[in-house]
């Protein structure tokens, strides 16, 4: 049979441009299909960041107009293989020239204009996909305008839909976005209280639903975490699938990973020198015994940042060091940088977007603290685990699916873990974490070889996805 032809359709794409976990994904997952098996390539915007390294072996394919409303978009079209996968991008300097991904106040029109490129370009990419996979709100229009206005043109094609985060769904008032939106009618798919809603259109128009863990998954089917979209995800049971994220295991290799220190594979020694390298690089006081605590996250409501400043004082009150790398809402860096210049010898809050040093706070910490309100997936704990480091997680999403309580009895599990949204119920379990490890060095060593036994790769995932792109093309 031939393989299977699958075109990803992306706002990120690591390393080409990244703000968080779908960059990741959409960087590792089509390289873990087997490849005799599936041709998977990536389509993306051609921001103007993208490194020039690879820019400047980008290949101009084509170009072409777009109708937005009235205007005829230009659509540059450019190729680019990297590491057994081809790349397209899609140009207008308009629509991507800009100093970030996203935060602009056109930002439903350029991806309106985006999930249009991405249909128009197939014919000119000769890429016919069996699997048209669109993710998160700026490419849900891709499944929904194949549905309502390209059907003719594709009609092998099957759609994928993947929900990394329902939190964000485009949301526009109709007569703001009817004119880009080149359509005649208001559609049912898409209302949502006299709005429209691009993650709805996705849900109901794409064959296949799928969020980033089988929790999560679950989840969004309650109001608690539907972010009013759980009627629509109970009404897509049927579709809809959790499948949990990896991470990419040879960029997150304490073994090869070029930002470290010091290189270690699963050697308790090298990774405490990474520990004293940090210290000594944030100006903490050098102490190979106390445990670092670190955190690594945007600064946002749903990451759980007011649990954090909720018992802040009570966690550095322990014998511990705390480091959190991060960048998001003002008020939250403000607040952080504040306690850290309170406590100058045990914590420092790092307001920056630093891959480099992510990489080096991963190796060097004891601790990997994740207590985040809702999780679709979360790759930190998948990351923190690789390096050795123990996360300390709340049960929601894909941390439940990863992360499971420590037992010393038995040996079993690999980070600790607490149920409710609740501060206090975190720093118990802080402390339960800070005295095994004082306390107990043979559980803890025990704990930490558990974590650099828990693989989260994309191999077993990839097969997932796999399977489900065969039943809705009618291969299996
Ligand atoms: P989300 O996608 O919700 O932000 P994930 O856990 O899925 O959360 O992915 C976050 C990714 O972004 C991880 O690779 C993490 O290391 C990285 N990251 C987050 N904040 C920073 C930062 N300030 N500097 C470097 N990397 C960061």
């Amino acid at each position: 049979m031939d393989k299977l032809k699958v075109l990803f359709a992306a706002s990120e794409c690591y390393p080409f441009a990244k703000s968080g976990g779908l960059g990741d994904v959409i960087g590792a997952l089509p390289q873990a299909f087997p490849k005799d098996e599936v041709d998977a390539r990536v389509i993306l915007p051609k921001y103007d960041s993208i490194p020039w390294e690879y820019v400047k072996d980008f290949e101009y394919l084509t170009n072409f107009w777009i109708k937005v409303g009235d205007q005829n978009q230009y659509c540059g079209l450019f190729k680019y293989d990297f590491d057994g996968i081809t790349y397209y991008f899609v140009d207008n300097e308009h629509y991507f020239k800009r100093p970030s991904l996203y935060g602009f106040y056109d930002d439903a029109e350029r991806f309106i204009f985006f999930s249009r490129a991405v249909l128009e370009s197939i014919p000119y990419i000769d890429f016919y996909p069996d699997i048209l996979h669109a993710n998160d709100w700026q490419t849900s229009l891709v499944p929904f305008f194949l549905k309502e206005q390209y059907a003719w043109h594709y009609t092998n094609t099957r759609t994928c839909y993947t929900i990394h985060n329902i939190k964000y769904q485009g949301l526009y008032g109709f007569d703001d976005v009817r004119h880009i939106l080149n359509l005649d009618y208001f559609p049912a798919q898409m209302e949502y209280y006299n709005k429209v809603n691009f993650m709805k259109a996705a849900m109901y128009t794409a064959d296949l639903v799928t969020t980033v863990s089988p929790t999560y998954a679950e989840e969004i089917k309650d109001p608690y975490y539907g972010e009013g979209l759980d009627g629509v995800a109970r009404d897509i049971d049927w579709k809809l699938h959790g499948i949990l994220n990896g991470i990419d295991e040879s960029v997150y290799n304490p073994q090869t990973d070029k930002a470290l220190y010091v290189n270690y594979t699963r050697s308790i020694k090298k990774k405490a020198e990474n520990k004293k390298r940090l210290q000594e690089e944030l100006g903490l006081p050098v102490k190979p015994d106390v445990p670092l605590i670190s955190m690594i996250t945007r600064l946002v409501d749903q990451k759980g940042v007011d649990l954090l400043l909720g018992v802040i004082h009570d966690i550095l009150h322990m014998d511990v060091q705390l480091v959190v790398l991060g960048t998001g809402d003002s008020e939250y860096e403000r607040r952080l940088s504040e306690v850290a210049a309170q406590y100058p010898d045990k914590m420092k809050a790092l307001i920056e977007f630093n891959e480099a040093l992510s990489h080096k706070i991963y190796a060097a910490s004891d601790m990997f603290l994740v207590p985040s309100k809702f999780e679709p997936c979360g790759l930190t704990q998948m990351i923190a685990l690789r390096y050795g480091t123990i996360p300390i997680v709340r049960e929601t999403g894909g941390l439940k699916d990863s992360i499971h309580y420590f037992n010393p009895e038995t040996g079993e599990g690999n980070g600790f873990t607490f149920k409710t949204y609740n501060a206090h119920d975190m720093l118990y379990t802080i402390q339960k974490a800070v005295n095994l490890y004082y306390d107990h060095k043979d559980e803890w060593r025990q704990l930490v070889n558990n974590a650099f036994e828990s693989h989260y790769n994309w191999r077993s995932s990839a097969q997932t996805y796999l399977y489900w792109y065969k039943k809705i093309t009618g291969r299996l």
